[in-house]
């Protein structure tokens, strides 16, 4: 049984994903939140699909030991190691400010849960990851983080936009390290989309991108689950967009 694990499967992306990933009956899903009781959405999900199916564990990015205790959970879980890793949750604090004003505060809090706590994550799960069939790390990163492409988006998130550089760095490197012993790491910008985080965006985009195309969770669910799928060892690592196009690095 395919085995995935999503972190952030709350709500937006994360939960699109997880929705789809269902659909296939013979995958097997666990699913991260920091808080399984406030999300109505999987609690709906937990009524529809038993045990052996979906299991929902908790996650808090900003708190290393809530990490290990989910690398130790999901192991309970997966007797078979762990075919997918999909590093998904991700926040991002003040968009539109500019760097003199930025919160220094804000800003660790951007790089800790965007680029510091995935290598924590890929740390914990490398044993369950090895143990399984697919071997593969996925993160969801965003085009705000490539450097050739900067220039076209100065007026959105500073914090962010280095939050996700370091992350794409972070996804070479696993690329290069981990590759050799057979997994494959995927890389995937989910495009513009319409969930809490892409909504905070709206009147930037409208004021300085007002022809940006926007698109639901669940077409940005699909393309990451169909790039993820079509990801080959071989080929790894590329920096995907969700439209099948490669994003310049
Ligand atoms: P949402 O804000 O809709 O959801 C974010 C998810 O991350 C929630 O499940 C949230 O959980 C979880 N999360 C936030 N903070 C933490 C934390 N400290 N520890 C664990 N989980 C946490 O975002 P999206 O679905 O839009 O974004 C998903 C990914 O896609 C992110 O990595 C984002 O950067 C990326 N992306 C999104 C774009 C967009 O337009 N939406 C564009 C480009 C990239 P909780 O419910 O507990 O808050």
């Amino acid at each position: 049984m395919p085995s995935f694990l999503v972190t952030g499967a709350s709500r937006g992306i994360g939960l699109a994903i997880i929705q789809k990933l269902l659909q296939d009956q013979s995958n097997f899903v666990i699913a991260t939140s920091r808080d399984v009781s406030v999300s109505k959405a999987l609690q709906d999900l937990h009524k529809t699909y038993p045990r052996d199916r979906l299991a929902s564990l908790s996650l808090n990015l900003e708190i290393p030991s809530s990490i290990d205790d989910l690398a130790r959970d999901a192991a309970a879980l997966l007797p078979n190691g762990l075919d997918c890793l999909i590093s998904n949750a991700g926040v991002a604090y003040e968009q539109g400010i500019p760097v003199q004003d930025l919160d220094m505060h804000l800003l660790e809090k951007n790089l800790h849960v965007n680029s510091i706590a995935p290598v924590h994550l890929v740390r914990a799960f490398l044993p369950l990851i090895r143990k399984g069939n697919d071997k593969k790390i996925v993160f969801i990163t965003s085009g705000s983080g490539s450097m050739v492409l900067a220039p076209d988006h100065m007026e959105l998130g500073t914090s962010y936009s280095m939050s996700k550089a370091a992350l794409n760095m972070l996804a070479r490197k696993c690329g290069a390290t981990f590759g050799p012993e057979g997994i494959t790491v995927v890389l995937i910008h989910p495009g513009w989309v319409e969930t809490d985080m892409g909504n905070d965006l709206n009147e930037l985009m409208k004021i300085h991108h007002p022809d940006f195309p926007k698109i639901s969770a669940e077409e940005s669910a699909e393309a990451c689950l169909r790039i993820t799928a079509g990801a080959k060892l071989e080929t790894a690592i590329k920096f995907h967009s969700y439209d099948g196009t490669e994003v310049p690095w």
